[in-house]
């Protein structure tokens, strides 16, 4: 069963948005679980604190890395990567959602105040995951949103495997591809009753029943979107065209 074990000095905020909906019924039927650990269980005063001023003086205040550690070594690791929530991290993108998703679950270790004490990331081996450029007050939402970006990947989480293929960002695996297999692009406007809706009609085509040209519809609108907002996601695809096409020619 994967299974996601969370650090935090906030276990009350769990489990939220995990048990809602898929995430909470696939969590019943045990594909997969979670389990909260409280930071401040491993404090060493009788205030539970488990933080104090930074090194070299400034503002705020940092995690200690001596009771971070007794947290993290009181959880049965079972090969799951330790991922330190930070902004400093590796984007979390739906490639890095898919390999966790494979693995056997992972540990999440959310930061508050100034973060934590550098010598507990080198000294545990944490990998910095961050779900975008700002800063929230702490790593637990963030921790959220990448579990649950996880789970819904597990086979058996979503009800039908396609929804997991058409959507933006799954490109490479059977999801939704652009002319060039390679390509990632964002999702093709969604549509459903009233077909009027303000005055504003259901584009015809994905009512004419003719599926090639509602793919190829969805297809050109998933390009034009893409182009328009993330062209980023689309550089990178004439390198990787053309390193195919140099194979093919062979
Ligand atoms: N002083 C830090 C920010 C601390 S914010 C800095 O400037 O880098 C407090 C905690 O929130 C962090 O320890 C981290 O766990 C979490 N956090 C903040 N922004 C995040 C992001 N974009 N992604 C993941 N975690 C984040």
């Amino acid at each position: 069963m994967w299974r996601a074990s969370i650090l935090t000095i906030h276990p009350e905020l769990f489990p939220g948005p995990l048990d809602a909906s898929v995430l909470g019924r696939a969590r019943g039927e045990g594909i997969w679980e979670f389990d909260t650990i409280n930071l401040r269980d491993f404090s060493d005063n009788r205030y539970g604190s488990i933080d104090d001023t930074p090194a070299g003086g400034g503002a705020g205040l940092v995690m200690r890395a001596d009771i971070l550690a007794a947290a993290v070594d009181s959880v049965d690791r079972n090969d799951r990567p330790l991922i330190y929530l930070s902004p400093r991290g590796r984007p979390l993108n739906q490639a890095l959602a898919r390999d966790l998703a494979k693995g056997p679950g992972l540990i999440a270790l959310c930061g508050r105040f100034e973060g934590v004490d550098e010598r507990l990331i080198d000294a545990r081996g944490a990998i910095e995951v961050s779900i975008g450029d700002f800063v929230l007050a702490g790593g637990e939402v963030a921790a959220m949103a990448m579990i649950e970006a996880c789970v819904r990947l597990i086979p058996g989480v979503l009800g039908s495997p396609l929804s997991l293929g058409e959507e933006s960002f799954s490109a490479d695996e059977g999801g939704f591809r652009g002319r060039d297999s390679e390509e990632i692009l964002l999702e093709y406007p969604q549509y459903t009753r009233p077909r009027i809706f303000e005055g504003r009609e259901i584009p015809p085509v994905l009512l004419s029943g003719d599926h090639k040209k509602i793919a190829e519809w969805r297809r050109a609108k998933a390009e034009e979107i893409t182009r328009a907002r993330r062209p980023d996601l689309i550089a990178s695809g004439p390198i990787r065209r053309d390193n195919k096409d140099k194979d093919q020619g062979r």
